[in-house]
């Protein structure tokens, strides 16, 4: 079934543009675009795809984004069968439209396929919905400051049947929410519940994946870490309950005195973030060590009231770098220096965000230009 998509592969996707026949009004719109805050506003169309086993991918469309027609026996409302992206579009300083590292999305998507036994979507059909979307609906970009295109695909069984096994039908969509700056001063820095009770994934499962499904079971260690006055939850390992994995949705990175950083390594229950990824390779071109090694929570502790871990942040597409200020649990809690955001920590952010948006060099070819 997953070689049958791939045969797809070689065929350059072509998409039929049913523009939106009632779209959002001028007036309307830059009202939304003044303040649009956090996925709560969306543009004019979305990109829609399906797949049928026997046939692979077929009717490619773009058109106005509407609420979906699902039978109620639809797998994915039963099982969870569903695995999603998250990447932005950014304004460049010449005006045009650039997405970052989205060949990466590309590949993460599929991996997360694999994991959940969905086919496997072409790169080149990934790539081209996202730049289909965005040039139809170019005129969303957001006109507060920091604002950009938060792209949403998608894929999930829509096969009617109640048996499990693997849908033998997907949708597969992109739809687009402009975006505020995540926190709306800045980069404040949050505090984390250490998960007493939860852990996010286990050996075996579905962490490395990006699947709604971590999500859903997600919510619960959220409410318990708002309880207790906290802004997200951390996550140590299912096995020994000691090693830090990271947030609910985003990696976490360790700054030393020495000048170095670490990172979990990728050991399958932690999500391989993009954001991660590019912090390493622009820490590392500063000279800086990165290392990815198990951190131990009890470790985190000490180093933290000894001053030999400075800084901590957490990162991710949506709110890029996020300074960790405070580490709570029921032994106490603990602070990261002064409690707010680092040099490092600022310092990093800044390279990655600059070549996001295009006033710095982008060595790596990360940035994708579009139209
Ligand atoms: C999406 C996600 C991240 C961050 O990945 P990016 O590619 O940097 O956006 C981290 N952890 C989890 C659990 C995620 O779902």
């Amino acid at each position: 079934m997953t070689k049958l998509s791939d045969a797809h592969a070689k065929t350059k996707p072509s998409f039929v543009v049913e523009r939106n026949a009632e779209p959002v009004s001028i007036a309307d719109r830059a009202k939304l675009l003044a303040d649009p805050g956090f996925g709560r506003v969306f543009t004019d169309h979305m990109a829609i795809v399906r797949y049928t086993e026997g046939k692979g991918w077929h009717d490619a469309k773009i058109t106005a984004r509407k609420p979906l027609l699902l039978d109620p026996a639809s797998a994915v409302l039963h099982y969870a069968q569903e695995i999603f992206e998250g990447l932005k579009a950014y304004r460049l300083a010449d005006g045009s439209l650039a997405t970052f590292r989205p060949d990466a999305n590309a590949r993460r998507f599929r991996d997360s396929a694999q994991r959940l036994a969905m086919p496997q979507l072409p790169e080149e059909l990934f790539l081209e919905s996202i730049r289909q979307v965005v040039t139809i609906d170019r005129d969303w970009f957001p006109t507060v400051e920091g604002g950009s295109l938060y792209i949403r695909p998608f894929m999930f069984a829509s096969e009617v049947f109640l048996g499990v096994k693997p849908s033998a039908e997907y949708l597969y969509l992109v739809i687009i929410s402009p975006v505020g700056g995540y926190f709306k001063s800045g980069a404040p820095a949050v505090s984390l519940w250490i998960s007493q009770d939860y852990t996010r994934a286990a050996p075996g499962g579905t962490g490395a994946a990006k699947c709604g499904g971590n999500y859903a079971t997600s919510l619960v260690a959220q409410i318990e870490a708002s309880k207790h006055g906290c802004d997200q939850v951390v996550y140590l390992d299912a096995a020994e309950r000691r090693w830090v994995e990271e947030l609910g949705g985003m990696n976490v990175f360790f700054v030393f005195d020495d000048g170095s950083l670490q990172t979990p390594g990728l050991t399958g229950t932690i999500l391989p973030g993009i954001t991660r990824d590019s912090l390493m390779t622009l820490a590392r071109a500063e000279g800086l060590t990165v290392r990815e090694a198990p951190y131990s929570i009890d470790q985190w502790r000490e180093d933290a009231a000894s001053g030999k871990l400075t800084e901590a942040f957490a990162c991710g597409t949506a709110a890029v770098v996020t300074p960790i200020g405070r580490v709570v649990s029921p032994a106490g809690e603990f602070k990261m220096g002064a409690g707010g955001p680092g040099q490092t920590t600022m310092r990093i952010k800044q390279k990655l965000v600059d070549i996001q948006r295009g006033t710095a060099p982008d060595p790596h070819g990360w940035v994708h230009r579009i139209g």
